[in-house]
Parts: structure tokens; C-alpha cells; sequence
């Protein structure tokens, strides 16, 4: 793509049209970038819409350069369009005086400015906003309304209500509902899953071989320089890099859907094959990149998996079912379990701590500058890209800070900052549940830490590497390994009885005494000196 797309300096706000005439204000966030949602059906001059930038939003977490580019970006074309359209709308940049750099603040004063009658929003998808609405809509001389994004599958309250009275809350049941209730991938019938099977994860995760071939990612080139001097003037205090003038992600509908069209053709073949592969060949291998599109609701979860299964019932000799499922369990799957926990555990959720840790995240993070080359890379390529696979943020950095006893408030700071499609909802579920077992077991039904082991069987990382990927303890070894096992001995208590995991304590005991205290030592080494690893 050669395409250059300038975003205009001033977008939208003709002040001298505004006056009296407006009867309704609707507010849209940032991450509601909906245009088909029934809001829009008709045009109405009495109905205003306002998008805004605040440093209240830029400023909750130190947020990566690309990700508040990425995000005005796309606003900004998205209030275009909806003037293109015929709507009324407004757009507050963040660099105008008369910004109050809150939401709350910035819509009490155009409600009471333009004596508003009824002021609507659409469900945040996060409980800060919620709230923050919710408020704000109490102290409102207006009628309040909240309406639905109409953009998930399921309800806010739907995992709650699935779930009632269970302690674990098992993604596969949720998952086969959801086939169920939307008829995707199944038979006839309503109830058997097509080829009898709901699941193929055994066929796979696979290791990339060396020579397989891997498709350019598709990258977009829009000029962002403005938004980027005005973020920098505004003094927004960021992470990572951006290549302004070539800036990779879309910024609207129609290059969300090339981005989905990009996968479905070149990547999707493979992409269960390769899910858990990783690699310094490449960043993205035959992962979607669509998180961002669907986050910010460009993209409709259920048109993004239809335009996968129309691909492969056309190419079914081509493409194996496996890839197909896979893909299909992240979207419609994972996603939505994630928003309904998060609903059904919040607020309480953000303060889980169910190992009691609190060391700090070494420094490195954010910097990737470390000696172990998994972490280097995966953070390197985060701090460069605003995006890691789902495996190098579960396996690499997740891992690792787990192993080390990081506070889940300070990893969660990390994740809901550095990833262009960070948001609460599905960055602290990932994050504090899956990553962490912060919540003690509701998303997972066992930590997810392993030694070098599965890194090197997943990865060409480890032949890079100065560390030993085979040794436990003495000078080189790869902190993994050492760490891995203090993990486990020092939370016996916590994790002893649990049946997944009750395997590696008889390992552990089983392995010589000497042997375990050299591997306990090295361990401590490693954890007093984590900022030099
Ligand atoms: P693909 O691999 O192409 O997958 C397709 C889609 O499936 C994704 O776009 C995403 O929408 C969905 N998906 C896949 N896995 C998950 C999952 N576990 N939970 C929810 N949706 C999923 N995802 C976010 O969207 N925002 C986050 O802030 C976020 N933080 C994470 C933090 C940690 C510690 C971990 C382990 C995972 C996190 N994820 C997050 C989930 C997942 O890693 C990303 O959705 C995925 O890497 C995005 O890249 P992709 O679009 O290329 O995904
Ligand atoms: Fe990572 Fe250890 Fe492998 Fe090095 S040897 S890449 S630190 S797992």
C-alpha cells in the first residue's frame, strides 16, 4: 500500500452552524467507531454527535505512542464520516482551549451551553467509564438515556448468568453455546457441531518449520506527524515509537475490512497451524492484526468470522477445518467470555492478588533491553509495534513476570498500556486472569508458566540466546528454569491440590535434595539481580 491519507488539521467543527436548534446530544467514545449501528439509520439536524479527545483518556495509563495516534486517527475519520453522511457532529481535539480534557466535564458544558434536552450514550465497554457516565448523567438538566453498542454477540450479564454458581468459568461451554445460539460452523440439526468435533487444538500450535514461508503483513502508510506534534505539544507522556509518516495501522472502515481481507486470504490457511508458533522472522506470522478494528467496533466480530467461513466453504480443499475453528474460538469465543467476566467480576476483579505478589517489573520492560532473547524480542517488537501474538504475551512476558512474582497491578499498567488494542475490559481479564491466575482460577484452570522448555519448542528464540536453555542453575542458565521450579515450591499451598498441576509436584520431590537447592539458589540469584538479566 502506497496510500497516503493526511487527517485535516481541523475536523468538523463549524462553531457558527451550532446553536440553539440542537435538541439531543449523543456522545461516542473513542473505541464506538460503530457506523452501522441504528444510531445512524436516520439524520436528524436537531441531533448532535460529539467525539472528543481528553487528556483524561490519553493520561489513566502512560499509553503507547501508536495506540493514542491509532485511536484519534480513526475518530477523527470517523467524525468525518459521519458529516459525510449528512449527521451533525462535533469534534473536540485534544489541543482546543476550550477543551476541559474530561468527558464529563466537556459534555455538562455543551448540554448547558446549548440548553440540551436529552442527552444519550452508548454502553462503555469499561467500568471507569461506566461509572463515570453514570454520574455525570445524575448531575445532568437533561433526560438520560444508555443504549447498547450492538456490537458483541452477548450481553454484558450473559457469562454471569451462564455461569451462576460455578467457581470456574469454562471457556468450551460458553464457546459451544454461542455456536449454538448464532448457527456457526454446525450442522443442520442446531446441535452437532460440523464433522461431529467442536475442537482441534490438537492439530494445532505447531512449530514453525525454518523454510516455511510466511506472508507480508499488510501495512498501511497514512501521515500522522500532526496528531503525533500535537500529543507531544499537549505533553502526553507516551512509551514505544511510531514511524509518523508511515503510519501501519487503518484508520477506518474500508481499510479494516482490506485488513480482513488481507487474512482471509493469505493468512487464515495456516492460522491454527501456527497459533502458538513464534519467531524473530516475523512479528505477526498468520495472526489477523484485527484486534484493533474490532476494539474500536470498525469491525462487527460476527461479519469478520462470516467472511472466513464464506472463504473457506468456497476453499475447503485448501483449507483445512482446524484453521477455521481455531480462528472462529478467538472471535466468538474468547472475546466475548472475556467482556462477560469482566462484567460479572468487576470492580472486585482489578484488585485479585491471588499469590500475594509485589515485586516490581524490572525496568527492561520497558525498554527490552535484556540479555534474554525472548523477552528482547517480544518487547523489542511490542515497544516498535504496538502489537504481540497472543503466545509472546501469554508464554514470554506474562510468563516471566509471573515466575518472578511481579505485582498484577504493575503488569496490568504494562499490557493496558503498550498494545494498540488495549482496552480494560479485554486487557485486565487477559492480563490479572489468564496470565497471572491473579483471580485465583476463574479464567484458567492452571498458571500458565513454563521453563525454557516450551519456549524453545515453540520459538527459534533460544538459539540466539546467551542463556543456556538446558541448564537449571550455574553461570548462563536460563532464568526460565530456576525460576519455574521456585514458582512452584514456594506456592505448594496454593497449588499442591489442584489436578492439573499435582504431576509437578511429585517431579519436584522426586528430584535429588542437593539438586533442588541449587536450583532454589540460583532462583534467588536471579530475583535479586532482575534488572540485569
Ligand atoms: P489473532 O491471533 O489473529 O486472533 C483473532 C482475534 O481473536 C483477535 O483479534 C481477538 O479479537 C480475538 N482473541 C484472540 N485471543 C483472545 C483472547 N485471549 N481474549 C480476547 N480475544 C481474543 N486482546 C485484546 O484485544 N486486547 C488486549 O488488551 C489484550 N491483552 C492481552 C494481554 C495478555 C497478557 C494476553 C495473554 C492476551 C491479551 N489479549 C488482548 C488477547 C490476544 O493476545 C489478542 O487479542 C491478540 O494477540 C490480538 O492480535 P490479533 O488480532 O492478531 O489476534
Ligand atoms: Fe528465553 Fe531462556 Fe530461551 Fe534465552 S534460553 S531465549 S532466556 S527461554
Amino acid at each position: 500500500m502506497d496510500e497516503h491519507w493526511a487527517i485535516p488539521a481541523v475536523v468538523l467543527i463549524n462553531r457558527s452552524k451550532m446553536a440553539q436548534k440542537y435538541r439531543k446530544l449523543r456522545l461516542i467514545l473513542g473505541d464506538q467507531l460503530n457506523i452501522r449501528h441504528s444510531w445512524f439509520e436516520e439524520q436528524n439536524e436537531e441531533v448532535l454527535y460529539v467525539l472528543m479527545e481528553t487528556l483524561s483518556e490519553t493520561g489513566y495509563v502512560r499509553h503507547h505512542i501508536q495506540k493514542i495516534a491509532g485511536f484519534f486517527q480513526a475518530m477523527r475519520a470517523f467524525a468525518r464520516e459521519l458529516q459525510e453522511r449528512g449527521h451533525q457532529a462535533l469534534y473536540i481535539r485534544l489541543d482546543e482551549e476550550a477543551n476541559q480534557q474530561t468527558i464529563s466535564k466537556n459534555m455538562l458544558h455543551l448540554v448547558e451551553k446549548y440548553g440540551i434536552r436529552e442527552f444519550e450514550y452508548l454502553l462503555p465497554d469499561e467500568y471507569r467509564l461506566d461509572m463515570e457516565l453514570k454520574k455525570l448523567c445524575e448531575s445532568l438538566p437533561a433526560k438520560t438515556r444508555a443504549c447498547d453498542t450492538e456490537h458483541f454477540l452477548t450481553r454484558r450479564e450473559e457469562v454471569a448468568e451462564f455461569f451462576k454458581g460455578k467457581k470456574t468459568y469454562i471457556l468450551e461451554s460458553f464457546y459451544r453455546h454461542i455456536r449454538k445460539e448464532y448457527g456457526i460452523l454446525m450442522e443442520a440439526d442446531g446441535e452437532t457441531p460440523l464433522t461431529g468435533r467442536w475442537n482441534y487444538d490438537q492439530e494445532n500450535r505447531k512449530k514453525l518449520p525454518g523454510k516455511q514461508e510466511i506472508p507480508s503483513p499488510l501495512h498501511f502508510q497514512h501521515d500522522v506527524s500532526d496528531i503525533v506534534d500535537m500529543i507531544r505539544r499537549m505533553g502526553v507522556e507516551t512509551i514505544g515509537s511510531i514511524p509518523a509518516k508511515d503510519f501501519p495501522w487503518p484508520a477506518n472502515r474500508k481499510e479494516c475490512l482490506q485488513l480482513l481481507n488481507h487474512f482471509v486470504k493469505n493468512q487464515l490457511h495456516l492460522f491454527g497451524t501456527y497459533q502458538d508458533a513464534m519467531t524473530e522472522r516475523s512479528y505477526l506470522l498468520f495472526h489477523s492484526r484485527l484486534s484493533f478494528a474490532m476494539n474500536v467496533k470498525l469491525l462487527h466480530p460476527l461479519e469478520v468470522v462470516e467472511a472466513c467461513i464464506k472463504h473457506w466453504k468456497k476453499n475447503q480443499d485448501a483449507i483445512d477445518i482446524s484453521q477455521i475453528e481455531g480462528f472462529v474460538r478467538q472471535v466468538i469465543g474468547w472475546r466475548e467470555y472475556m467482556r462477560g467476566i469482566y462484567w460479572a467480576k468487576m470492580p472486585a476483579f482489578a484488585e485479585m492478588n491471588f499469590f500475594g505478589h509485589q515485586a516490581q517489573l524490572p525496568e527492561w520492560y520497558w525498554t527490552g533491553k535484556t540479555k534474554m532473547n525472548c523477552l528482547k524480542h517480544a518487547i523489542g517488537q511490542s515497544l516498535e509495534k504496538a502489537y504481540a501474538h497472543h503466545i509472546q504475551r501469554l508464554m514470554v512476558t506474562g510468563n516471566f513476570a509471573l515466575l518472578l512474582g511481579v505485582s498484577p497491578d504493575e503488569v496490568d499498567q504494562w499490557y493496558l498500556g503498550i498494545y494498540m488494542d488495549a482496552i480494560e475490559w479485554v486487557e485486565i481479564t487477559n492480563t490479572r486472569g489468564m496470565s497471572q491466575f491473579a483471580d485465583g482460577g476463574i479464567v484458567g484452570t492452571k498458571p500458565y508458566v513454563s521453563s525454557a522448555n516450551y519456549i524453545n519448542k515453540m520459538s527459534d528464540y533460544c538459539s540466539g540466546c546467551r542463556y543456556d536453555k538446558k541448564a537449571k542453575y550455574g553461570q548462563g542458565a536460563c532464568p526460565f528454569n530456576s525460576l519455574y521450579w521456585d514458582f512452584y515450591d514456594r506456592h505448594r499451598d496454593k497449588l499442591a491440590d489442584n489436578p492439573r498441576i499435582g504431576m509437578m509436584y511429585r517431579v519436584w520431590d522426586k528430584m535429588d535434595g542437593e539438586e533442588r537447592g541449587k536450583i532454589l539458589k540460583q532462583a534467588e540469584k536471579y530475583k535479586n539481580q532482575a534488572g540485569e538479566l
